[in-house]
């Protein structure tokens, strides 16, 4: 009988008056009870509406039946068969608007919390010490992949499993792309990711990190040099700015510069070298998830921290999750206000941020209704920190340094349906081609990107 409770099992989370003291994670996983009687809330539905609402069609009902039975290792080999970085997804998936916006428990009640299934499968077996993987055959092709982000590492597995020769050129010292240099600790230890990309050095992948694309070789010496074909996952991690006057004041940050410096370089850590000003009145600019991240980071580092947003509470994109957890922290949010200027000290630093009030008029092409500037209702929010939140866009050294390579209006890279570029066997997923998006949409991309390159390198054989 399955078990007809309303709710799902909660997740135990630290408690929030400690946890901004320290960078562990926040969400501490289920217990393997809670985790068994989680999975007896699904109902194993024949037409399986969840499997739809994954990027990846992970067979969902049939793993967590194995949960269900305590069979772990069984979950996990099903999980495997679809998805490559399990661990990462139930952790950061915004599983509420995927599968489980599709669960039918979720109509009278709450959905079956797959994502959290997902997790505790793979924290499981990580904790259990995996079977270390097997590397296959060589098939005495060469591929190489631009950017270790979730996209390059998922197309980077899937070759080296068909025997592909594949190396891994990033720009970064350390391998994973947003999961290592966005995404915090608190969030996603990297422990979890660098277990991943362990896994696909067992496999045989080799990387070259410290490599800029472009700078220190292009893709056309790349394939020169005996690469077949070519993965392109380089994401989207240009910064957008305001124009603000003052924008350009010390200590204004665009997210991607400080949760590098917090996450990669691990500034919250008294002995890393990496400078960052802890700030005592920071400013974040954005409502997304990466608004909610660099607010979490600034506010762990001490910092009284305001969520600037032009539009109210029910507007804001981030993840509900992420937002609750924001405000147990004391994270304030001054929704309806948008910044007009920084403001600066004598000494060039950011001192106060103008902003002015807005409201809700018509909706936009987007659909929300479109923020409008409430005339001379101009403010003045004292802060020695303020970071930009407020999006992303492809870098362009890829495509300015790769003739045949074409781009939309956005700077994202063009691909057919098999992920292929407009350039011969050059191929591309993830945020480069969909301009900031999700793990597992960029995962599901570099997915299909294997196997098309894999067909295209046999047809050509
Ligand atoms: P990336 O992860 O950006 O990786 C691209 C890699 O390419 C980087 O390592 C970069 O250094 C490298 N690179 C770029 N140019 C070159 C070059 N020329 N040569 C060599 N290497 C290069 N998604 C979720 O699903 N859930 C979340 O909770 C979530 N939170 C997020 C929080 C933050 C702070 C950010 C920034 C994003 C978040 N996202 C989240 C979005 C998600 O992380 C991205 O959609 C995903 O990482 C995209 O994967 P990717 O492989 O395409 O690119
Ligand atoms: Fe849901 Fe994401 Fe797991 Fe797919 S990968 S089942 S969308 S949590
Ligand atoms: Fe289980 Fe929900 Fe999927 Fe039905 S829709 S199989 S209840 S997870």
């Amino acid at each position: 009988m399955p078990n007809m409770r309303m709710d799902k099992n909660p997740m135990p989370v630290q408690d929030p008056e400690v946890r901004i003291h320290n960078v562990d994670e926040v969400a501490t996983g289920y217990t393997a009870e809670m985790a068994i009687d989680e999975a007896k809330r699904c109902l194993s539905c024949k037409h399986k509406p969840c499997v739809a609402g994954c990027p990846v069609n992970i067979h969902i009902p049939e793993f967590i039946a194995r949960v269900a039975e305590g069979d772990f290792e069984g979950a996990y080999e099903i999980i495997s068969l679809t998805s490559s970085l399990p661990a990462i997804c139930g952790r950061v998936c915004p599983q509420e608007s995927q599968c489980e916006a599709r669960c039918v428990r979720g109509i009278k009640g709450e959905p079956v919390s797959i994502g959290r299934l997902e997790r505790f499968v793979a924290d499981y077996m990580r904790e259990k010490g995996e079977t270390p993987a097997v590397k296959a055959e060589p098939n005495g092709h060469k591929v190489a992949v631009v950017g270790a982000g979730p996209a390059g590492l998922t197309a980077a597995g899937d070759l080296a499993k068909l025997g592909y020769e594949v190396t891994v050129f990033e720009a970064l010292h350390t391998p994973g792309g947003v999961l290592m240099y966005g995404i915090p600790e608190f969030r996603l230890p990297k422990a979890i990711v660098a277990h991943e990309i362990d896994k696909l050095k067992d496999l045989g992948v080799e990387f070259v990190t410290n490599f800029v694309v472009g700078r220190a070789s292009t893709i056309d010496e790349m394939m020169d040099d005996g690469y077949e074909a070519v993965f392109v996952g380089s994401g989207a991690g240009l910064p957008n700015f305001m124009n603000l006057p003052g924008e350009a004041l010390n200590g204004v940050y665009s997210a991607n510069e400080f949760l590098t410096r917090y996450n990669l370089m691990k500034a919250y850590d008294e002995n890393s070298s990496t400078p960052i000003q802890h700030p005592t009145k920071t400013v974040v600019v954005g409502g997304g998830n990466v608004a909610m991240d660099a607010a979490r980071c600034a506010r762990r580092l001490g910092s009284e921290v305001h969520v600037v947003y032009r539009r109210s509470l029910e507007e804001l994109p981030a993840r509900k999750e992420e937002v609750e957890h924001a405000m147990e922290e004391g994270i304030i949010f001054d929704l309806l206000n948008n910044p007009v200027a920084v403001l600066g000290d004598e000494n060039g630093h950011i001192k106060a941020v103008e902003c002015i009030k807005m409201e809700l008029g018509e909706p936009d092409e987007s659909g929300r209704r479109r923020p409008v500037p409430v005339e001379g209702s101009n403010f003045i929010i004292d802060a020695d920190c303020m970071i930009m939140a407020i999006g992303t866009s492809p870098n362009p050294l890829i495509r300015q340094t790769t003739p045949g390579l074409d781009v939309n209006r956005r700077g994202c890279l063009i691909v057919d349906e098999n992920e292929m570029t407009t350039k011969d066997g050059v191929y591309a997923g993830g945020d480069a081609v969909t301009g900031a998006a999700t793990v597992i949409s960029a995962m599901g991309a570099g997915k299909k990107a294997a196997a098309a390159m894999h067909e295209y390198l046999s047809s050509k054989e």
